[in-house]
C-alpha cells in the first residue's frame, strides 16, 4: 500500500469491486482497482473508473440543514440542533395523534449496513411501526421471497468463483455485460479459455451479454416461466435430472412434473415466440453439462409474477441437483451495492434482523428484548409503492426519504409526485441538491457520501467489506447513521448513543449469533485482516463460507429444498388496439440509477447521452419513424417524449426505454416511469417495471 492509500469498495453495483483510494494534499481522491481483491482483481468498469470525479466534484453537494415552518414559506438554513428538535416534535405529534403507522422511512440499498441497522431499530424497536422499506423493494425482493420459499432462507448459495467452475451458464432477464460488467469480464474470460463452456442467454433484447451466447433465446417479454417449464420438461424427458437428489433433498417434484407436462414444447415455443429447436438445444446443453449456474436479475425480479419467475428458474437447479456444488447454483445478481447488508439487519417492511421473521412471536420478543425499546408490531409495514399510495390517500402523514430518489425510480411517477404533495411532512436526507424530492421537502438533511463515512457493505456473494472514511464531508453534512442516531436521541429513545460506526456494527453482529447469517465475532479489524469475508462467519475457524448447502441440507423445516410449480398465467397489462406495444425499461452501460452521481461525469455521457426509445426497424417503418426523430410514448398513466433509435436489438412489437432520467429543467418528459405500471407482485410487492402497454407516435 502506498502512503495516503486506503482500501474500499465501489459504491455502485452489487458486484462489490475492491478499490484503492489515494488522497492528495488538496483532499482530492484518485480511485484505482485493487489488484489484491478477490472479486475484481484490479479491474473496474466505466462507472468504477470514474468514481473519483463524483467524489471530487462537490458543486452539487448539500452543505447545511434546511427547514421551512410552513409549506408556503421558503426553506431556510438552520442548525442541526434546531432541525432535529423540530423534526422530532413533528414526529411525536403525528405519532401521538394518528399512531406510529402514520410515519414511514424510505431508505436505500446504497445505505451502509450500520445505517440500515439504526433506522430499522429506530422504526421497529422504538417508534413501534414496521413502515421502513427501501428501494431494494424495487430490485431484489422477488429473489428474496423465492430463495426463502425454495431454500428456506434468503441466502445466495453460490460464490463468484463458481463462474470459472461452471460448464453451463444460463442467464435470464439480465444484461450483466452492462449492469454487472466486472463479473461479466470473468464470464467472458472463462468462455475464452474454455470454449466448450455453454452460455445460454434469455432476453427479449439482443444485448451485449447475448453476443457471446451459444444460444440467445429472444423470448416475448413475460414468457420466462413458460420457457423454464419447457426446459424442465425436456430435462425430465431426456433423463437429464438427478433422481437421487430429487428424492433425498427436495419436495414438490410430482406437482412440478405434472405442471411442466401441461404444455408441449411446441406450444411453449409458440408462446415464447422462439424456435422450438432452440429450446431443445438449450435443454440439451444443460443436460450434457456437469454443472449449471443460473444467473438472473431485474428481468425476472421486476415483475408482477417476479417470485414465480424466480422459482421456475431455481427449479432447474433443483431438478438437476446442481446446487451446493462447484460451478452450480441459482445466483441472483444484486443491483445495489448493499441490498444484501440491508436484509441482514432486517431493513425491509416485512423482515426482522438476521433474517428473523416478523410473523414469529418468539423472534419479535427476542429482538425487542435485545433492543430494550417497545414491543414489536406483527403488522407488516408499508412497502415502497404502498407508502406513496398511503401518502396519497392520507393514511400516511410523514415520510423520511434517505439516500434514494423515488420521483425518478418509482413506477407511475406522476402519481408519486401527487402523493408527496399530499404529505403533511417530508424529510429528505440527501447528498446532492439535484433530486426532485427536494422540491417537496419540509426538512433537508445534508448527508455524507461515499469515502466520507465509515461502515460495511455486503455484495451479492455474501461478501462483507469494510469501507473506511477517507475525507471529511462538505460543510455540515453528517454520516447517515449519525443523523438517525441524533434524531432518535431527540425523540427521547435510549440505545442510540454509539461512540463509533463500529459500535453499531458489533451490536448488529451480536443479533446474528446462532442464525444462518452468523457474523457474531466479526469486527472491523477482523474484516480488514481478511480484506473481505463471506457470511456465515465460522468463528472457531476464523473463516467465511464461500458456498452454501454443500451438505444438501436446506433451511426449510424438513431440510429439503422445495420445488415450486406456480401457474404461468400472464398478469401484466396487455397490449390492445389503443396501446399496441410492450414497453420494457432498464439500465444503460455507463449510468447508475437516477444519475445523481454518474450524471456528473461527462465521460460517462459519451456512450449514451440522452434517453432514446429503442424500436424495431419494421415497427419504425410502419409508423413512419426516422432515426433520432422525436416520438411520443403514451401509456394509461402518462407520456414521454424522446428521440427514437431504430435497432433490431429489440423484438418487433416491443420498445425499450432507459430508466435513469427524471424531471429536468421543469420537464418530466424524459422520465420512463411516467409510463410504467404500479402493479406489484402479490408476494414480494415488487413492481412490474418490465412490462406495460404503450402507444408510440412520431411527434
Ligand atoms: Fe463498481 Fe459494479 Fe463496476 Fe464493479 S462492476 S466497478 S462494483 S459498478
Amino acid at each position: 500500500m502506498k502512503k495516503n492509500e486506503v482500501t474500499s469498495t465501489c459504491c455502485y453495483c452489487g458486484v462489490g469491486c475492491g478499490v484503492k483510494v489515494q488522497l492528495d494534499t488538496h483532499d482530492l481522491v484518485t480511485v484505482t482497482g485493487d489488484g489484491d481483491h478477490p472479486v475484481n482483481r484490479g479491474k473496474l468498469c466505466s462507472k468504477g473508473m470514474n468514481l473519483q470525479y463524483t467524489v471530487n466534484d462537490r458543486s452539487d453537494r448539500l452543505h447545511y440543514p434546511q427547514m421551512r415552518y410552513h409549506r408556503n414559506m421558503p426553506l431556510q438554513r438552520v442548525s442541526w440542533d434546531d432541525v432535529l428538535t423540530r423534526t422530532a416534535a413533528v414526529f411525536r405529534t403525528l405519532i401521538s395523534t394518528y399512531g406510529p403507522d402514520s410515519v414511514a422511512f424510505y431508505a436505500s440499498g446504497q445505505c451502509l449496513t450500520e445505517e440500515y441497522y439504526v433506522v430499522n431499530k429506530l422504526m421497529k424497536g422504538f417508534i413501534g411501526s414496521n413502515n421502513i422499506d427501501t428501494n431494494s423493494r424495487l430490485c431484489m425482493s422477488s429473489a428474496v421471497a423465492a430463495y426463502k420459499m425454495s431454500l428456506g432462507e434468503d441466502s445466495v448459495p453460490i460464490c463468484y468463483d463458481d463462474i470459472e467452475l461452471a460448464d453451463c451458464l444460463l442467464i435470464e432477464g439480465g444484461n450483466p455485460a452492462w449492469c454487472h460488467p466486472i463479473l461479466w469480464r470473468r464470464v467472458e474470460a472463462h468462455k475464452a479459455e474454455n470454449p466448450k463452456t455453454r452460455i445460454i442467454v434469455v432476453d427479449p433484447r439482443k444485448t451485449d451479454s447475448a453476443s457471446i451466447a451459444d444460444i440467445h433465446l429472444q423470448i416475448q417479454p413475460g414468457t420466462d416461466m413458460v420457457l423454464n417449464y419447457a426446459i424442465g420438461r425436456l430435462l425430465i424427458e431426456n433423463g437429464d435430472i438427478d433422481v437421487d437428489f430429487i428424492e433425498n433433498h427436495t419436495e414438490g417434484f410430482a406437482a412440478y412434473k405434472a405442471r411442466v407436462f401441461e404444455r408441449t414444447v411446441a406450444e411453449a415455443a409458440w408462446i415464447c415466440r422462439v424456435p422450438e429447436g432452440e429450446i431443445r438445444q438449450a435443454a440439451s446443453f444443460i443436460g450434457a453439462s456437469k454443472s449449471l449456474l443460473t444467473l438472473w436479475t431485474m428481468g425476472l425480479n421486476q415483475s408482477v409474477k417476479g417470485v414465480d419467475k424466480n422459482l421456475s428458474l431455481i427449479d432447474l437447479n433443483l431438478i438437476t441437483g446442481r446446487i451446493g456444488k462447484p460451478g452450480s447454483g441459482p445466483f441472483s445478481l444484486t443491483g445495489q451495492p448493499n441490498a444484501m447488508g440491508g436484509r441482514e439487519v432486517g431493513g425491509l417492511a416485512n423482515l426482522l434482523p438476521a433474517h428473523r421473521d416478523l410473523k414469529n412471536e418468539a423472534h419479535r420478543r427476542e429482538v425487542a428484548d435485545f433492543w430494550g425499546g417497545t414491543v414489536l408490531s406483527d403488522k407488516p409495514g408499508l412497502t415502497a409503492t404502498e407508502m406513496f399510495d398511503a401518502l396519497a390517500d392520507g393514511k400516511l402523514k410523514a415520510i423520511w426519504i434517505l439516500c434514494t430518489n423515488p420521483l425518478t425510480s418509482l413506477p407511475d411517477a406522476r402519481k408519486v409526485e401527487q402523493a408527496l404533495k399530499n404529505a403533511k411532512f417530508v424529510v429528505v436526507q440527501e447528498i446532492s441538491n439535484k433530486p426532485q424530492t427536494l422540491d417537496y421537502a419540509d426538512v433537508i438533511l445534508p448527508a455524507a457520501g461515499w469515502a466520507e463515512k465509515e461502515g460495511t457493505m455486503t455484495n451479492s456473494e455474501r461478501r462483507i467489506s469494510h469501507l473506511h472514511k477517507i475525507i471529511d464531508p462538505p460543510g455540515e453534512a453528517l454520516p447517515d447513521a449519525e443523523i438517525i442516531c441524533r434524531f432518535a436521541q431527540k425523540m427521547g429513545y435510549s440505545g442510540f448513543d454509539y461512540a463509533t460506526p463500529e459500535a453499531i456494527y458489533r451490536e448488529h453482529t451480536r443479533l446474528t449469533a446462532s442464525t444462518s447469517i452468523q457474523v457474531n465475532g466479526l469486527d472491523y479489524a477482523l474484516i480488514d485482516s481478511h480484506r473481505t469475508i463471506q457470511w456465515p462467519y465460522r468463528k472457531r475457524r476464523n473463516a467465511g463460507t464461500p458456498r452454501l448447502f454443500e451438505d444438501h441440507r436446506f433451511y426449510t423445516p424438513t431440510k429439503k429444498a422445495i420445488i415450486h410449480s406456480p401457474d404461468t398465467e400472464m398478469a401484466s397489462e396487455q397490449p390492445d388496439a389503443d396501446f399496441p406495444f410492450i414497453l420494457t425499461t432498464g439500465r444503460i452501460r455507463d449510468q447508475w440509477h437516477t444519475m445523481t452521481k454518474t450524471g456528473k461525469v461527462s465521460k460517462l455521457k459519451q456512450h449514451i447521452s440522452e434517453p432514446l426509445l429503442e424500436i424495431h426497424p419494421n415497427d419504425a417503418e410502419r409508423l413512419g419513424i426516422k432515426e433520432r426523430q422525436l416520438v411520443e410514448i403514451t401509456s394509461r398513466r402518462g407520456n414521454v417524449r424522446v428521440k427514437a433509435t431504430i435497432s433490431n436489438v429489440i423484438k418487433p412489437g416491443c420498445v425499450f426505454l432507459p430508466m435513469h432520467w427524471g424531471k429536468q429543467w421543469g420537464s418530466d418528459l424524459n422520465r420512463a416511469n411516467n409510463l410504467t405500471n404500479p402493479l406489484i407482485d402479490p408476494v414480494s410487492r415488487e413492481p412490474d417495471f418490465k412490462f406495460c402497454a404503450v402507444r408510440v407516435v412520431p411527434y
